[in-house]
């Protein structure tokens, strides 16, 4: 097996390389990494449905995304799961700028563990809970959830990330088989998708500027229960201690929106910024909580997604937190948006002298940059890029002009697609495996500087296998 010692996009050519002298017998049936075969990535649906959102919903809202540009002000902080027929934003049919969004396995929310890892889920309700100041935290369960099955079959332990992801739900297992304990399965995982909910609600408990805001009554939190064979909304009702039926929450930037997608369509996972940190960083803690590890992980191993996406997004909070340093002021925040900071550390290099919201324009590219650089630290995507079988993009939504735009390896700048020549680029867009060795961005015209990414400390990686 190969893995990457140093994070290092040449290292994925010098892998093929490698293999290919070293143990060229053994891997003499596989198909080597051509254009061709890594090409056929299935993003056509996705940007044509942004073609249909640009040209309508976007051009027929102008007031809904000229309110947007600056500031948002959310309500409600949603945390719902990765589930690609569960998106928070159809169901609670909401307009972008409602609903501050997390999507997670499962949707879990563990304890809390200030320990300067890297918690997404947790970053993500500290901005809104301390930012945004919403007034409402729901977590939102959902009926047949792969995490919640993975977690009563006892085989979630057998994934790199997803088996210590799903252990928050542990005590939610336990209660559901002394509640049930020769019900048919069904029951079992409906209880326990149930019990998780309310796991998640405790755990909200452990935070202390939940509990601050709870006790002032400035905030509450609620637990919902998604149903879609029914297409039922459940709510958890604290006094009947049971989910009863309804028959009445990011925000600026819905993937699905995006992208004009229907359920089924997308997998998402949301974080604040967009981030992926690496696979094994230094200051990962051994038994940590990843949650958007643990969405990759399912994403590709059990969905076998052709594509991974990273989509960011202009006027991003985190990334402005990052580059003003005010992130340290927060608990999680500081060591999430950290995940950026080499691409912090390019734009200020290249960037320099700049007016700010230039920079921080080109470190929301660059982080995007260094996301798809984390993701080549991945064994398993590293495996699937090998065999052509997976494809990465990085994609840029600008909503002041409504457009998006998607790195081109081949020009090392984001593209806009909402060109006549979009749907020819997007067949040769996916960044492919012998491509992502030199990312950088070309400078954007309004910036006479160079801003090249990673490519200047390029140098080759340490292959272990
Ligand atoms: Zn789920």
């Amino acid at each position: 097996m190969f893995t990457l010692k140093r994070i290092n996009p040449v290292s994925i050519r010098s892998c093929i390389q490698f293999a290919s002298r070293t143990c060229a017998s053994s891997i003499a049936h596989e198909k080597k990494l051509t254009p061709e075969i890594t090409n056929k990535s299935n993003l056509t649906k996705y940007l044509t449905g942004y073609q249909r959102f640009h040209n309508h919903y976007f051009k027929e809202n102008p007031e809904i995304y000229n309110k947007l540009q600056n500031s948002q002000h959310p309500s409600s902080v949603i945390i719902g799961c990765s589930d690609s027929r569960v998106d928070p934003a159809i169901i609670t049919d909401a307009k972008p700028g409602d609903l501050f969004v997390v999507r997670n396995v499962a949707n879990l929310v563990g304890p809390y563990v200030n320990d300067g890892g890297h918690h997404g889920t947790a970053t993500a309700i500290e901005y809104a809970v301390k930012v945004l100041k919403v007034k409402n935290i729901i977590v939102l369960g959902h009926s047949k959830c792969g995490g919640i099955q993975g977690l009563m079959d006892g085989n979630a332990s057998q994934f790199d990330f997803v088996g210590d992801w799903m252990n928050i739900a542990q005590n939610a297992k336990t209660i559901t088989l002394e509640e049930h304990p020769d019900a048919p399965r069904e029951v079992q995982l409906r209880a326990c998708e149930h019990n998780s909910i309310l796991e998640s609600l405790k755990n909200l408990l452990t935070y202390p500027w939940i509990v601050e805001r709870l006790e002032d009554k400035s905030l509450s939190i609620s637990g919902w229960y998604f149903d879609f064979d029914q297409g039922e909304l459940l709510v958890y009702d604290g006094e009947l201690e049971q989910f009863v039926g309804v028959h009445e929450l990011n925000q600026r930037v819905d993937p699905a929106i995006i992208t004009d997608c229907d359920p089924g369509d997308i997998f998402v996972v949301r974080n604040v910024a967009n981030l992926v940190a690496p696979y094994k960083p230094g200051n990962f803690t051994e038994k940590g909580h990843h949650g958007t590890a643990s969405a990759l992980e399912y994403a590709v191993k059990v969905l076998k997604v052709e594509s991974i996406v990273i989509l960011g997004h202009s006027k991003c909070g985190g990334i402005d937190a990052l580059m003003r340093d005010t992130a340290h002021n927060f608990e999680f925040l500081g060591p999430w948006v950290d995940i950026g900071q080499k691409a912090k550390e390019k734009t200020l290099k290249y960037y320099s002298g700049k007016p700010l919201e230039i920079q921080i324009r080109a470190c929301e590219k660059a982080s995007i940059l260094q996301s798809l650089e984390n993701l080549l630290s991945y064994p398993w995507i590293v495996d699937r890029l090998r065999q052509g079988i997976i494809s990465i993009n990085g994609w840029y939504f600008d909503f002041e002009t409504g457009r998006l735009s998607a790195y081109d390896p081949d020009t090392c700048q984001f593209e806009l697609l909402d060109t006549e020549k979009a749907e020819e680029r997007l067949r040769q867009l996916s960044t492919r495996k012998s491509e992502v060795e030199n990312f950088q961005i070309e400078p954007e015209d309004e910036v006479g500087s160079k801003l090249k990414l990673l490519s200047s400390n390029s140098r080759p990686s340490t292959l272990g296998v």
